[in-house]
């Protein structure tokens, strides 16, 4: 069975909850999601997953049977139909974690025990991606949402465009992706805020300032022990 088939019928998460802390980071394009990830990863040891680049990385990857499809997508800032990436971000989990073997695992245990810790940036920005990778991967402790008005973003964006060879760092491209952004993507914070598991951070600061919040919505969250 392929892996995609394998997870559409799958109705339980690979990983648990106690043994792997997922965040999401979401924002709209240019909200600096990455920025700040980096950061994270610098300072707590997270593994930094981004949907976007694992996509273009499958894009790109010689053989695969989605590179055309990825392409299309991205161009018109559309969303991937959702196994792909969840597919991909789940494989990359694996991964992350087979390198890191834990301390934790005992002796007598028969699994080695699984830690890890996860942010998984741009995704899920479409709500049945949302359910099925709870459903199906991992849950998520909470959503970090970075908010920023569409000029700045817009500003950023064009800024990147300059140097970062994306296919969708333009003008065209950028407008498709605001509206996907609104249209579909901010649904499912709506759905996470609902729930009160959305930490909402203001994004058109400086950088170092938007870090301190992040910093202080994890000590809140999470406390100092995950
Ligand atoms: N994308 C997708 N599914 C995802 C995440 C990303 O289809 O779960 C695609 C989508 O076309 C998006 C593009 O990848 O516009 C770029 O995503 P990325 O997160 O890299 O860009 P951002 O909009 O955050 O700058
Ligand atoms: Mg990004």
């Amino acid at each position: 069975m392929s892996a995609v088939d394998d997870l559409k019928n799958r109705k339980t998460p690979v990983f648990s909850g106690d043994d792997v802390t997922v965040l999401f980071v979401l924002g709209g394009p240019g909200a600096g999601k990455g920025t700040q990830c980096e950061r994270l990863v610098a300072a707590y040891g997270f593994t930094h997953l981004s949907a976007g680049d694992l996509l273009r990385a499958e894009q790109n990857r010689p053989g695969s049977q989605y590179g055309e499809l990825i392409k299309d997508y991205i161009k018109n800032g559309q969303i991937v139909p959702m196994e792909v990436t969840i597919v991909l971000l789940e494989n990359a989990m694996r991964e992350a974690m087979a390198a890191k073997p834990t301390s934790t695992s005992t002796p007598t245990s028969t699994t080695p025990a699984l830690k890890g810790k996860f942010l998984i940036d741009g995704f899920p920005r479409k709500f049945d991606q949302a359910v099925k990778f709870e459903e199906a991967v991992c849950p998520a402790k909470f959503v970090l949402f970075y908010d920023c008005p569409e000029e700045e973003m817009e500003r950023r964006l064009l800024e990147r465009g300059k140097t970062s060879g994306r296919s969708d760092d333009n003008a065209e491209s950028i407008r498709k992706r605001f509206r996907t952004f609104i249209e579909t993507s901010m649904p499912v914070v709506d759905y996470y805020e609902k729930q009160d598991r959305v930490a909402r951070i203001r994004a058109n600061v400086p950088p170092d300032e938007v870090y301190r919040a992040t910093q202080a919505e994890l000590a809140k969250r999470l406390g100092d022990n995950f």
